[in-house]
């Protein structure tokens, strides 16, 4: 399957610095940036630098390290945010929308972070 990326969507004008962006986080291969639109006290959103549209995107043809280190961000965020189930936080959740059935707007792999308030059943 060939993914076609689009260099002109938001995310890839935030990496390259022509849009601001309320940075969380940074490493070698990942953004964590605050939502503009945030849909809890806490919404954070988590991208890979590198060019890729989806989640399966990214999990068929990142780089092992460029997996490992996006991962390691979005935990570092959790912690950060004080969510975590394990270390006496109330928890959080992660989505990532992917395509025309999702209605993902940005196509540019995300993971959205949410907390900091009870978020409810997953599907309604
Ligand atoms: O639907 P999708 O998962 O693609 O959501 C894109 C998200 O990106 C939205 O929650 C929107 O508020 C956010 N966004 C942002 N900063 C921008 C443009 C969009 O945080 N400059």
């Amino acid at each position: 399957m060939a993914y076609s990326y689009d260099d002109q969507n938001i995310f890839a004008r935030i990496l390259r610095g022509e849009i601001p962006n309320q940075t969380v986080l940074e490493s070698e291969h990942a953004l964590a940036f605050r939502d503009i639109h945030p849909q809890a006290p806490e919404h954070v959103l988590v991208i890979p630098k590198g060019p890729y549209v989806t989640f399966d995107h990214f999990a068929l043809e990142a780089s092992a390290e460029e997996i490992v280190d996006f991962h390691r961000l979005a935990g570092q965020v959790c912690a950060l945010m004080g969510v975590q189930p394990g270390a006496g936080g109330l928890g959080y959740r992660t989505i990532s929308n992917a395509g025309e059935h999702s209605a993902q707007e940005v196509p540019h792999y995300h993971v959205h972070i949410l907390g900091g308030r009870p978020l409810g059943p997953l599907l309604s």
